[in-house]
């Protein structure tokens, strides 16, 4: 249990829901702050405005997935208050207050490593990492079936990457019917690839694999599916880009040629926001537990 344990949540959007609804079961003491408009009321968890927290009682803050922007500021579905997370707030609370986010940027790294506060990105670790793949891969099917005329199944599906996420879109669709090419340029990734009963080929043929592509899913963040790509597949290949801003396609050079090409981020939020809420409902809390743990210690 967290019993004892004071958690601030700032912000964010209905992922977060699921994460103080599991925090509150664990009687943990919630402020949240960007929350006024929530009409549900969960026992335990309080309504605060941003300059009404008292930093020091706090013994985690958790942010929502994207942290802040570069300047600060914390987005809110449920709130129409401007919410910013400083330096200054950080220094008040106690120096064993562990920040959680899903990723970081310059602004966010910078204030949590001058107040010396340990800053935790989820997305970082490999469990959520695959656990979201899952919604991901949903996502993309959605996306898929929305902006083509055939079916996943006979399809000539390129994947570009075999990472976390590549990985999971490859054996999907793969289950789903498509001829499913996968490429990537290290020798493990490619035997891989032949094991799961898959086509492997190495990044640097990418040009010439794509000569009957129906559709290509791209999860490499690095400008890979250049114009000289482009210039190569059929001209009503699908692109889908999965990869983080700004994803790895010449979106330009596409449009010029014609070939739709979507950059598709944040699909587990989007299509499945109470099961992503719950992965990292499950993670936080087992990580808040083993901090209450070794703090008893
Ligand atoms: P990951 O496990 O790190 O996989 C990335 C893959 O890209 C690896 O296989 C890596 O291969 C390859 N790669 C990286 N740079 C490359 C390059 N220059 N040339 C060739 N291959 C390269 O990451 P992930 O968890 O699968 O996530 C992939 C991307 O999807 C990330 O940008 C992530 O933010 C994004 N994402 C998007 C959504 C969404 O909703 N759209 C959801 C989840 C994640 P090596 O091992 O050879 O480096």
């Amino acid at each position: 249990m967290l019993t004892g344990m004071q958690i601030a949540v700032l912000g964010g959007d209905a992922r977060q829901l699921e994460i103080i609804r599991k925090l509150t079961e664990l009687d943990a003491k919630i402020s949240l702050i960007g929350f006024e408009q929530l009409d549900h009321a969960f026992t335990g968890a309080v309504k605060e405005k941003i300059d009404e927290v008292e930093f020091n009682a706090v013994d985690a803050i958790i942010l929502p997935v994207p942290g802040t922007n570069l300047e600060g500021e914390i987005e809110t579905i449920f709130s129409n208050e401007k919410i910013k997370l400083t330096e200054e707030a950080l220094k008040e609370t106690p120096s064993h207050c562990k920040i959680y986010s899903g990723i970081t940027n310059k602004y966010l790294s910078e204030i949590t490593s001058s107040a010396e506060r340990e800053l935790i990105q989820l997305f970082e670790r490999d469990d959520v990492a695959i656990y979201n793949s899952i919604p991901t891969v949903e996502g993309t099917i959605m996306m898929a079936i929305q902006h083509t005329d055939f079916t996943i199944h006979g399809s000539n599906l390129i994947v570009l990457g075999l990472g976390r996420v590549g990985m999971s879109v490859a054996r999907t669709f793969h289950h789903l019917g498509a001829r499913v090419k996968v490429g990537a340029r290290k020798s493990e990734h490619l035997a891989r690839i032949t094991e799961m009963g898959l086509i492997p080929f190495h990044m640097d043929d990418l040009e010439q694999e794509v000569s009957n592509s129906d559709m290509l899913i791209n999860t490499i963040p690095a400008q890979v599916v250049t114009a000289g790509v482009i210039a190569k597949m059929p001209a009503h290949t699908l692109i889908i880009d999965l990869a983080s801003k700004p994803g790895g396609t010449d979106f330009r050079y596409a449009e010029k040629r014609g070939v739709k090409a979507l950059l598709a981020p944040g699909l587990p939020g989007i299509v499945a926001p109470k099961s992503a809420g719950q992965i990292l409902a499950n993670v936080l809390s087992q990580l808040l537990l083993n901090d209450l743990t070794s703090r008893k210690e």
